[in-house]
């Protein structure tokens, strides 16, 4: 007898030989782009596996206001679910009327994509990926509004973590909610490199306890409907959720194929276990959702992907709340951002390169001054 999960995959893979949309194509070519740079793993075809399972969206492609069709009222669920749509008087209807127009536009402007009002091609894949389940209304754009090179945003009220210095958050691993197929070593070494990516920019350090009724951060991994009012979908669509300070609530759907190292797990649903809980973590600690593609607080993550650092958007949003770990040099990390974004540092290139570095430096110091 098979587990849910694999009879899930079966199905999916089905859908993955029949024939694709036109759209799909187009998808693929950009998707592919982002893949190889971002994952080692870059001849794997993750165009199908996010654009065939969880929302199949793909008619929707090109509509626009005024139109007609059936499942509209469908699309609306969605932009309700995150936060772009209020609740509709009765049941959503299926004509794209005004209000899902506005509500395609905000949710545009909100994830950094051109502003149409209509299910562009760039907009139909992003509502396709996989994505957080922390909803995008739940934030505060305090920070962008103040400086515009910020899209980092918090929760309403600016909730943080209040403890005494030098400050320590503790974390533990429910025992009944995990899952089987990785190792609790494993397991612990993610949350590890996860934590410590974050503590490396801040005041603050994070510690593993065994008791987890009384830890600060308390992490699970849970199926669909699990209590909290945020029941998970299944594969892919929603990865995770987590809850902003002082609740430490840390969920991740114990449907999906959850990897640690892509060249063992060849899943093509399989979702990478760090960068999700990097992205968490950063909801734990009080950051909402980023504007900024590269980000960690970005909300959607594709399967076979790998974004594990920081960039400039989360320490800049993390740093506000609770201050700058005195050992941390921003210059390292402009670095790394600059040696991420161009595959590695070029020699000929390497007076405009430390130049490039310096004046960002610079510009940041400055700001940070003022
Ligand atoms: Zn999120
Ligand atoms: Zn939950």
């Amino acid at each position: 007898m098979k587990l849910k999960e694999e009879k899930e995959e079966d199905q999916f893979m089905k859908s993955c030989v029949q024939p694709l949309p036109k759209y799909a194509f187009r998808l693929q070519f950009k998707h592919s782009t982002v893949v190889e740079r971002n994952t080692s793993a870059s001849t794997v075809d993750l165009t199908i596996d996010a654009t065939a399972t969880w929302h199949n969206f793909s008619k929707f492609l090109d509509l626009e206001k005024g139109t007609q069709l059936t499942g509209v009222s469908d699309l609306k669920k969605y932009f309700h679910r995150f936060g772009y749509l209020p609740s509709p008087p009765v049941n959503f209807t299926d004509v794209f009327d005004s209000s899902l127009e506005s509500a395609v536009s905000h949710y545009q402007s909100k994830l950094g994509l051109p502003v149409t009002g209509k299910i562009d091609a760039e907009t139909l894949h992003l509502i396709m990926t996989p994505r957080c389940g922390v909803s995008d209304s739940h934030s505060h754009a305090q920070a962008a509004v103040l400086r515009q090179t910020r899209r980092f945003e918090y929760f309403n009220g600016r909730p943080r973590w209040v403890k005494p210095a030098p400050v320590t958050l503790t974390y533990a691993f429910s025992a009944d909610h995990t899952v089987g197929y990785i190792s609790k070593d494993e397991i612990r070494a993610v949350f590890s490199r996860a934590f410590a990516r974050w503590a490396r920019v801040i005041p603050m350090n994070f510690t593993e306890v065994e008791k987890y009724s009384t830890a600060d951060v308390k992490i699970g991994f849970y199926r669909g409907d699990h209590g909290d009012g945020e029941p998970f979908d299944g594969v892919l669509g929603v990865l995770a959720h987590a809850f902003s300070p002082e609740s430490g609530k840390l969920h991740l759907d114990g449907a999906e194929t959850w990897a640690v190292d892509f060249r063992k797990e060849r899943s093509r649903v399989a979702v990478d276990l760090e960068s999700v809980v990097t992205h968490e973590i950063g909801h734990v600690l009080g950051l909402a959702h980023s504007t900024v593609k590269d980000s960690i607080m970005y909300p959607n993550l594709s399967p076979r992907t790998k974004k594990v650092n920081l960039r400039i958007d989360d320490v800049e949003g993390i740093q506000a709340l609770y201050g700058s770990n005195p050992n941390f040099e921003l210059n390292s990390l402009l670095s790394e951002e600059f040696s991420d974004n161009n595959g590695c540092r070029r020699g000929g290139a390497g007076l405009w390169w430390w130049l490039w570095v310096a004046s960002v430096g610079l510009v940041q110091m400055i700001s940070f001054m003022l």
